[in-house]
């Protein structure tokens, strides 16, 4: 099973994922600077190692916590100080509990609580309104920021988290390394698939363009349009500043058809039809599993719908 699908299951079921088979194993890459990937965990997770110690964005699948530890082990013996979470899904956050536990804060009085767990505000709320699926105590956010932005120096380095708003959800943060010039940006972008657009949890597509142009804005290729800023996306392989143009350049292509059939009273129905997604297809398309091309443009022409009757 490709790793995106295994990753969203549970959007599907809400139920936990069927246990991975032994022979998936998760693997460890060199990203660039201080930032390494470990893939195959769930979401991608970046980890920020350096004398001060361990910080990851995103904690995996829970199930997958084990292994995950273990390969950070691999990568540096220093304590893990903080868990970045880009977003509330299972397959990003799962691992709240059990790697926060390993860790140890630097703030004095939460020494003996483990690493902090830090995420925009709307990740908390979302988590700990009545009815959601419960989780542990134990991995909600420690620590938690409202404002567009939060920084914060770490291993020698920048660490700049922003808020994406209303993008793959509305509790969506990226993560620039300044000096190692790698953004994290979580599932607003995936190599692997159409984006999910999580309307339920405030989701856009709108965001999703916004945050992707905020990501061009900051990136900087080196010659030839090849290297220079590194994008870890939340799922599939590690890109520059070109793919996240193209993918942006995509979406506002799909967006724009989906648009003028909605402006010409397309229904659903017909808007599926005319098959906005075809030229993509080939490379992003999926008939089933959670992510499908299907949900993808009805999410659009939802959201269409709704800003057009609006206007
Ligand atoms: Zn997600």
């Amino acid at each position: 099973m490709p790793p995106y699908e295994a990753a969203y299951g549970w959007l599907n079921s809400q139920s936990a994922q069927a246990p991975r088979s032994q022979s998936d194993s998760i693997e460890v890459l060199p990203v660039q600077g201080n930032v390494h990937l470990i893939a195959g965990a769930g979401g991608n997770i970046a980890v920020q190692i350096g004398d001060d110690g361990v910080l990851l964005v995103d904690s995996g699948a829970a199930e997958m916590s084990a292994q995950v530890l273990s390969a950070i082990r691999r990568l540096s013996d220093r304590p893990i100080r903080y868990v970045l979470n880009t977003h509330l899904h299972a397959d990003h956050i799962g691992g709240n509990a059990a790697i926060a536990a390993a860790g140890a804060s630097l703030g004095a009085a939460r020494a003996l609580q483990g690493a902090e767990i830090t995420a925009h505000e709307n990740v908390l709320l979302r988590l700990s309104k009545p009815g959601a699926t419960p989780l542990p105590y134990a991995a909600l956010p420690t620590a938690t920021y409202f404002t567009d932005e939060k920084d914060f120096s770490f291993n020698a380095e920048a660490v700049v988290l922003m808020h994406a708003p209303a993008a793959h959800t509305d509790g969506d943060t990226m993560v620039f390394f300044r000096s190692s010039d790698v953004i994290s940006t979580g599932d607003l972008f995936v190599t692997t698939a159409f984006p999910v657009i999580d309307a339920e949890n405030g989701g856009t597509l709108q965001g999703i363009v916004t945050a992707l142009n905020q990501v061009l804005k900051i990136a900087v290729p080196r010659q030839n349009q090849e290297g220079g800023t590194v994008i870890v996306p939340g799922h599939g392989r590690l890109c520059d500043e070109h793919e996240v143009l193209e993918y942006r350049d995509m979406l506002v292509i799909i967006r724009d058809r989906i648009r003028d059939l909605v402006g010409r009273g397309a229904s659903l129905d017909e808007v599926k039809r005319a098959r906005p997604t075809l030229d993509y297809d080939a490379r992003y398309g999926a008939e089933t599993g959670p992510s499908t091309t299907a949900a993808f443009v009805e999410a659009v022409y939802r959201e269409l719908s709704k800003s057009r009757a609006s206007n």
